[in-house]
């Protein structure tokens, strides 16, 4: 079936039938003729008593929607995936066990107001706190949709500069709010700012304008990215629904531009949590050629309670991607780790058991099999190739990489050491001698300055107590 079969016009709700075209097709309009009121949204929806309350209510994330989106929902269905989405409920008010106002930590990651600098070699950017529309499940409600939260030139400057003299961050994710309703002098100038520091070598944007409102994505914008690239681009398509011609239209310029495109979704309840809902948008979104990325798992974020699936449906829905349909087309399922930490990919298990020489899989029908690995493997016949690697120091952030390389033997939680020193006794004729615990081999390509507390690295360990993976071997010879 072709795109055009597949994927209809959006329709327009009745209370717009007498706007001429180039009116609703101008996104300045669009913005300008948001609907927030009950009064307003009453001419498109028929609203429920909770939805009229939520509406009356102080305090509650900001509402706004553009006629364009609003013209999406079924006047008449109160279970409509797209209403659920933009409309609030009473359920907004529900507190939960766990929820937070920042549920990722993003403010306590910032080192300027703004800059989110989690990854080893990349940042978050926060450009804006508006939207085209907002989010009932918005991660960043607590500045999203708040004008007096706007960043500031002065706070422009200072992510600039911070990113200037960071020579680990190499990819820049644009996000906010939403980059693409800054005025396009003022992106333009911030993506050029970003494109004159030589160590960036990628500029993304997170936006949700090319569904909420598709006019923004004109050819001048189009020109205008293609002129700074490599510029990725990440929309964000919850529901089949959201697919339209207009969609479509806005992601063929963009790709025809040059400009990668993905998707990220949120798993959200009563609106998605479907392995066939998810088909039918994945099959969709390839269609656009826009690749699906991340499927997350909705944030801890206060309001956004309701909106929660448990884990083992986000892992039936991934089953059922999986060899279900074309590889390209399965994002990954991740929890953004509460607390910060970044997002944890989580998948099925496909390794059914191993034994040395052979792993047993299953496949997605439930089909067993076995991979005979080789047993003359000898993983160091490429160090003459990866000794011209570029080589990324990632301070305090190899994790797990660090126990595989043998650059250290174990990972302790904060405080292990001084826990596990029992009866106030700190030395004795048995624990005096640090040797017992340097595990022979393991830490020989650690630089000697590199992982530790002092220097902001991952080790929490008492320097008084053993450090496993702090000896260094040359030709067979302990060094430290
Ligand atoms: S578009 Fe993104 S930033 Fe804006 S309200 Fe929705 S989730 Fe939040």
């Amino acid at each position: 079936m072709r795109l055009e079969e597949k994927v209809k016009p959006a329709r327009r709700a009745p209370v717009w039938a007498d706007v001429p075209d180039d009116k609703w097709n101008d996104w300045r309009w669009q913005l300008s003729h948001r609907l927030n009121s009950v009064d307003e949204l009453n001419q498109v929806i028929h609203l429920t008593e909770s939805e009229q309350r939520a509406l009356q209510a102080s305090g509650l994330f900001r509402v706004d929607i553009t006629p364009y989106f609003a013209s999406l929902m079924d006047p008449d269905d109160l279970r409509d995936p797209i209403r659920r989405q933009v409309i609030p409920t009473d359920a907004e008010l529900v507190p939960f066990t766990s929820m937070m106002e920042d549920s990722l930590a993003e403010d306590k990651h910032s080192p300027v107001p703004g800059l989110v600098h989690r990854y080893p070699d990349r940042v978050l950017m926060l450009v804006t706190t508006q939207c085209a529309s907002y989010c009932r499940y918005c991660t960043r409600s607590r500045i999203v949709g708040d004008p007096s939260a706007q960043f500031s030139r002065t706070d422009y400057d200072a992510q600039i500069d911070y990113l200037a003299r960071t020579p680990q961050v190499r990819d820049v994710l644009l996000s906010g709010g939403d980059p693409l309703v800054l005025a396009p002098k003022l992106l333009e100038n911030l993506i050029s700012r970003l494109r004159a520091i030589p160590h960036i070598e990628i500029v993304r944007i997170g936006s949700r304008v090319p569904v909420f409102m598709p006019q923004r994505v004109d050819q001048d914008l189009c020109d205008m990215l293609a002129r700074y690239h490599p510029v990725w681009l990440n929309i964000h398509v919850n529901h089949p629904n959201e697919i339209t011609q207009e969609l479509a239209a806005a992601c063929d310029r963009l790709t025809r531009a040059g400009v990668p495109l993905g998707n990220q979704s949120v798993l959200l309840a009563g609106v998605n949590d479907s392995v066939h809902i998810q088909r039918e948008l994945v099959h969709k979104l390839v269609m656009l050629r826009v690749r699906p990325y991340y499927l997350y798992q909705c944030d801890l974020v206060e309001g956004a309670g309701h909106f929660r699936t448990t884990v083992s449906k986000g892992l039936e829905i991934m089953e059922g991607l999986r060899g279900h349909t074309s590889g390209f087309a399965v994002p990954t399922y991740v929890i953004d780790a509460p607390g910060g930490g970044g997002k944890i990919p989580v998948t099925p298990n496909y390794v059914v058991s191993a034994a040395p020489g052979k792993v047993v899989l299953r496949n997605f029908e439930g089909f067993i099999t076995t991979y005979s690995e080789p047993l003359d493997y000898d993983p160091t016949a490429v160090k003459h190739l990866e000794d011209h690697a570029a080589r990324r120091p990632e301070p305090g952030q190899s994790g797990v990489l660090d126990l595989l390389q043998g650059e250290r033997l174990a990972i302790e939680p904060e405080g292990f050491a001084e826990t596990h020193v029992r009866g106030g006794a700190r030395q004795h004729r048995l624990n005096a001698d640090q040797h017992k615990w340097q595990p022979l081999g393991i830490g020989a390509g650690r630089a000697p300055a590199g992982d530790s507390p002092a220097n902001g690295g991952d080790s929490a360990a008492n320097p008084d107590q053993p450090q496993p993976g702090t000896i260094t071997v040359i030709n067979g010879e302990v060094i430290s």
